[in-house]
């Protein structure tokens, strides 16, 4: 058992117990006892904040920060990534995946939906780093037989399904459109429905995409999943991954299946892919928006904190609005609706939930006077966030794990 004295939550002073990984008691500051196990005073100094889901990025590509830097997409991928991921040996898999995974702990981010390849290797490291989320092994047709079928790779697969990870998924992910054809996308959405996997795709990343997928199929790339029936049989597990260049009736589409899109926002800049991100009309059309940093050679970091600013910041812009996207909304889009689409909707800092917290240092000065006492607990909250997206960075983040304990046992309440 661990407790928390003197922690800001929502604006409040708090005291907060966690119990074999759960939040059992959340109480006003100076109620709460810990007659067993560790005692943190943290004497106001943290406000403690649901965590964060990074929900797209490839973990393993962190030795490739800045690769290619200033190409375009598909150059970007043949010329400088695809060479690059030949060379990668299951270690450095591992090795990438165990850096990425605490470099997203330290910025408040405890789970993440990946896409990549050695699979095996990549869970290994995200349950040695303590993280939770969704792991996809992400195919093209290449990795079909002459069947159609995915018998080399489904050995592997099944002996992870069947041994699994706590707190981690793995599924099967049909990279793109562009890379597996209509039956192979077909395919996998009949093998992850059997087993209520999430289908993790990328789709509309570029008006390329768009543009071919309406000359070789005669439709947007949403409405050509609807057709192969992938958006009824995937719904509130279907995962698409930037959802750039959409028009309304995709957006209805996906609206009426409550189906999950990541927005990527550094990466879809620095590739020039767009800022056309209609998160208004795709949030009122009942789809759940979350965010996501990309894997670290397009967005150089997995900061989310740095995500939330640039969504939050293109989304007033583009729009000639201010009042669009606030920090509270955007810090759910960013923990509350990752959760949510990763099917963990019980996880933050609510009573029974599973204990998934980050903590904010109060004692870097962008935070001065957050905590004012003239301040209302829901200005508090409202003046934190909006010093945390728009002032602070990622390294204004604690991890609460590593909190110093003041003493075993505490009866001086
Ligand atoms: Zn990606």
């Amino acid at each position: 058992m661990e407790l928390f004295k003197n922690i800001y939550i929502d604006g409040t002073l708090s005291d907060l117990i966690v119990d074999h990984d759960c939040v059992v008691a959340l109480a006003a500051a100076g109620t709460l006892r810990g007659d067993e196990g560790a005692v943190h005073d943290c004497r106001g100094r943290y406000y403690a904040l649901p965590a964060m889901v990074n929900m797209h990025t490839h973990s393993a590509m962190i030795g490739m920060r800045s690769a290619g830097s200033g190409l375009p997409l598909q150059r970007w991928l043949h010329e400088v990534i695809f060479p690059l991921e030949a060379k990668l040996q299951p270690d450095d898999i591992y090795d990438g995946v165990k850096e990425a995974c605490n470099e997203m702990r330290a910025g408040g981010t405890l789970a993440f939906n990946d896409m990549y390849f050695c699979i095996d290797r990549a869970l290994q490291a995200a349950h040695d780093a303590g993280m939770e989320g969704s792991i996809a092994l992400s195919v093209t047709d290449r990795d079909f037989d002459t069947d159609g079928e995915l018998s080399k790779l489904l050995d592997t697969f099944d002996h992870l399904y069947a041994n699994g990870s706590q707190g981690i998924t793995v599924t099967i992910a049909p990279h793109s459109i562009y890379a597996v054809s209509g039956k192979h996308l077909q395919y996998l959405a009949d093998f992850t429905h059997e087993r209520q996997l999430p289908y993790h795709i990328h789709i509309s990343e570029t008006r390329t995409e768009r543009e071919d997928c309406l000359r070789q199929h005669g439709v947007a790339p949403v409405v050509y999943l609807d057709r192969l029936g992938v958006l009824d049989k995937t719904a509130t597990r279907f995962i698409g991954a930037h959802a750039l260049w959409l028009d309304d009736t995709e957006i209805a589409l996906l609206g009426e299946r409550h189906c999950n899109v990541v927005h990527c926002p550094n990466s879809n800049l620095k590739l020039g892919s767009g800022c056309r991100f209609r998160y208004v009309e795709l949030r009122d059309a009942g789809v759940n928006v979350t965010l996501g940093t990309d894997g670290c050679a397009s967005s150089d970091n997995l900061d989310m904190v740095e995500a939330m600013k640039v969504m939050s910041l293109l989304q007033k812009g583009t729009r000639e609005d201010p009042s669009v996207l606030p920090a509270r909304e955007v810090f759910d889009v960013a923990s509350t609706n990752g959760w949510h689409a990763l099917g963990l909707p019980h996880h933050g800092l609510q009573q029974g939930d599973k204990a998934r917290f980050f903590l904010v240092d109060l004692s870097r000065p962008v935070f001065n006077g957050v905590t004012a006492p003239t301040l209302s607990a829901d200005q508090r909250h409202t003046l934190l966030l909006d010093r945390l997206v728009y002032a602070a960075h990622a390294d204004s983040i604690r991890d609460p794990r590593h909190l110093d304990t003041n003493h075993t046992t505490d009866t001086t309440l």
